[in-house]
């Protein structure tokens, strides 16, 4: 049943309270002793492009406070926001970025229905999300009935080519060859599509490097190595 006008009155205070509440908690936990370390400037460590879905919080991957330069779109696309990607390696100097994608994700699923009516932009963004799933030729591979199976294969594939195409940008290549940036694609399981429980993420790409048995050969990824998993056969 909707709620009343009364009642969603009080809802929409009781939410500006809790917003209230936690703008308070930051300025009393500030970290000022951490910010000073850095004369007041940002020195993030991770640039991170993650699906806007409100299921893949930031806090994932820890501290998020001058240490995630973080971008955000539907569907986790290079495209939608390369300017503000390439400001978090080129000028920033991040020596990693995460590129994560999620199981159940609503803009791989918008991107292969007809979505000629919603409004121009979002349509522009959902076209990036579908080049992406084209061009990694998604039907070339083996791809479950199961559609929570399936769509979250579909994930893994899109950040595929997400790192294909920052490893296509001449000056990123250049970064990731001299090893002073490393491009790392995540899957978030926040449904148990992989078997193994709810909320693990899942190392599946290391600048372009799929397949798993390589993948356990890279050094600097040894301590991840009980989470290398793929849905999609490489
Ligand atoms: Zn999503």
């Amino acid at each position: 049943m909707p709620a009343s006008g009364n009642e969603a009155g009080v809802a929409r205070i009781s939410i500006i309270e809790s917003i209230k509440e936690d703008m308070l908690a930051f300025e009393k936990n500030f970290p000022l002793d951490s910010l000073q370390r850095t004369n007041f400037g940002q020195e993030p460590l991770i640039t991170l492009l993650t699906c806007s879905d409100s299921r893949v919080p930031l806090y994932v991957f820890g501290e998020t406070f001058n240490r995630i330069f973080s971008v955000e779109n539907i569907g986790n696309q290079v495209k939608t926001s390369e300017g503000s990607i390439l400001y978090g390696l080129l000028h920033l100097h991040t020596p990693f970025m995460l590129i994560v994608g999620h199981s159940d994700c609503g803009a791989l699923k918008a991107a292969m229905s007809d979505y000629s009516g919603e409004p121009g932009a979002i349509a522009r963004e959902l076209d990036n999300v579908k080049k992406s799933l084209h061009e990694i030729q998604s039907s070339a591979y083996t791809l479950r009935e199961e559609p929570s199976v399936k769509y979250t294969q579909l994930a893994e594939l899109n950040v595929d080519m997400q790192v294909n195409y920052m490893l296509a940008n001449t000056a990123v290549a250049r970064l990731v060859e001299e090893g002073s940036l490393s491009i790392i694609g995540i899957i978030l399981d926040l449904h148990n599509v992989y078997g193994q429980g709810y909320g693990k993420s899942y190392l599946i790409n290391h600048n372009g490097v799929r397949n798993l048995q390589q993948l356990q050969q890279i050094k600097e990824l040894k301590g991840l190595a009980a989470r290398m998993q793929r849905l999609t056969a490489v």
